[in-house]
């Protein structure tokens, strides 16, 4: 009796210490961007869609940031540029000028009005907003801020910061507004982001969920496979990581 007791206790252990094992890689790889497809094989090839994530919500293209889910501060990531000066997350800078040499052998005219910002820089835009708001007004800072978020967005509450969104317009159309999307360039963005991984983060009827007024010329990448998912049903980022939830 006392030998199955004994016998029991050291299962017990071997099994607590098998699954400390275990959350402490998870831990140790949490960080790392997930591979995709079978973990054995030939390597891929080709430029067949990749697989979905095992994990999706810890993907780090499917992000959400946002007034509900901002950065922590001083969020950083690793950038480059990726075209004239604008900088982009890393992993998906080439992405970027695939996206943009596409549209420009198309005979698009596509100008980069913004990509990665600071944390810092979005501090001063926002900051600004509320000083022309608080002119304007007359209003208290705690108000102008409310009125000066709906336009720009509060430092770490704008998906510029993670390096994975672009505003795209033109040298014939130099604005971001609604006029963007009667341009054939904007026609030509929108059918085509998904290609290279992108998408129309906030379209016209998605205000609602995405809390963000109709962008017709700020893109997100997501990668293929998602961006893919998204504009051909029709969704929004946020519709999307529900449904993987
Ligand atoms: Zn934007």
């Amino acid at each position: 009796m006392k030998k199955l007791m004994l016998f029991s206790i050291v299962v017990v252990m071997i099994l607590l210490m098998g699954m400390g094992a275990a959350e402490l890689s998870e831990r140790l790889h949490g960080d790392r961007a997930p591979s995709y497809g079978p973990a054995a094989g030939p390597p891929a090839t080709g430029a067949a869609p990749e697989l979905p994530a095992p994990v999706k919500e810890q993907d780090w293209r499917l992000r959400i940031v946002s007034e509900a889910q901002p950065l922590e501060e001083g969020f950083s990531v690793e950038t480059e540029e990726a075209e004239n000066c604008y900088l982009f997350d890393t992993r998906a800078a080439q992405a970027l000028r695939d996206f943009l040499a596409a549209g420009r052998a198309a005979g698009m005219d596509l100008e980069v009005a913004s990509a990665w910002r600071d944390w810092a820089t979005q501090e001063t835009l926002f900051e600004d907003k509320v000083e022309r708001v608080m002119a304007e007004t007359g209003l208290g800072r705690e108000q102008a801020e409310e009125i000066a978020a709906d336009e720009v967005a509060r430092p770490g509450t704008s998906e510029h910061q993670l390096g994975l969104a672009v505003d795209i317009n033109s040298n014939d159309y130099p604005w971001l507004d609604e006029g963007w999307a009667d341009t054939e360039e904007a026609a030509w963005l929108e059918a085509n982001c998904a290609e290279y991984g992108f998408i129309l983060r906030y379209p016209p009827d998605k205000s609602d969920i995405t809390g963000i007024v109709w962008e017709p010329w700020h893109f997100r990448y997501v990668g293929r496979e998602a961006a893919v998912y998204i504009m051909e049903n029709g969704l929004c980022l946020e519709e999307y990581a529900a449904g993987l939830a």
